[in-house]
């Protein structure tokens, strides 16, 4: 039988996880390993009607029906919306939450995105990757985890259309084939109810899957699929430069399985 592992993905809000790599996700599920999906807040400024602490609620059960489609395992940082910032405490509380998921590769939001949140969110996690080995950083944290035996595979997402903050395309390194497990991403992003009849209100339309879709077949096309996901790999000097995550989804990067 072949190795089982454990893999972080790690972004600011519920439902970022679900546009960007909840596919890539199903398919690891799908073959045994072990999936946890963290938001670093629980989503609490994305309501007009709500006060913040009840649309929390909702969204955190949302991310949480939402990662149990794949049997994966849904934690909050418990961070607040639009206060990500890259300090000392939240350093130590990334690093925390990294300790106790144990993965072999973390799946994040990329260094350049829309908004601050996102990439603090990438900066924490690229910092924490390497602390979290380090025996001597502590994270002050209740119950903190051992650190991890080793600095674990680092890959950054799509940001939002795949644009930095021009509007140019960024460059990816690889496409994953989501094709098989679409119908699986859309009912996940589905689950978050809140927000699509939030935009179902404001655009009069379903909008809010109609742009998983878009987006995903914008990526497919580039390899000739379906629907697909594209991720960059960070390989700064002491981080793992194998690419283990295709290695065991068994595709290629371009499309192709067997790899
Ligand atoms: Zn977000």
């Amino acid at each position: 039988m072949s190795t089982l592992y454990r893999i972080l993905a790690i972004h600011a809000h519920p439902d970022d996880v679900e546009f960007q790599c909840a596919g890539t996700l199903a398919l690891l599920t799908e073959a045994g390993h072990h999936v946890t999906i963290a938001t670093m807040t629980p989503g609490d400024c994305g309501s007009a009607v709500q006060d913040a602490e009840t649309i929390a609620a909702i969204r955190r059960e949302e991310a949480r029906a939402s990662a149990a489609l794949i049997q994966a395992h849904y934690t909050c940082l418990e961070f607040r919306d639009l206060a990500i910032f890259n300090d000392d405490e939240s350093r130590r509380r990334v690093t925390e939450a990294i300790r106790r998921a144990r993965p072999d590769i973390i799946l994040t939001a990329p260094p350049v995105d829309y908004i601050a949140d996102h990439e603090m969110t990438s900066l924490l996690v690229r910092d924490a990757c390497f602390a979290a080995p380090c025996p001597n950083y502590l994270t002050r944290q209740w119950e903190p985890a051992p650190p991890l035996a080793g600095i674990p595979h680092l890959y950054f997402v799509d940001p939002l259309e795949g644009s930095d903050r021009e509007g140019n395309r960024v460059a990816v390194d690889f496409h994953v084939d989501v094709s098989r497990v679409f119908a699986t991403k859309r009912e996940m992003l589905a689950c978050h109810a809140s927000q699509r009849d939030w935009l179902l209100k404001q655009h009069g339309i379903d909008e809010y899957l109609d742009i998983q879709r878009r987006w995903g077949s914008i990526r497919g096309a580039e390899i000739g699929v379906e629907q697909a996901e594209a991720f960059r790999q960070y390989r700064g000097h002491p981080y793992p430069h194998d690419n283990l995550l295709l290695e065991i989804l068994g595709q290629d990067g371009r499309g192709r399985t067997g790899a």
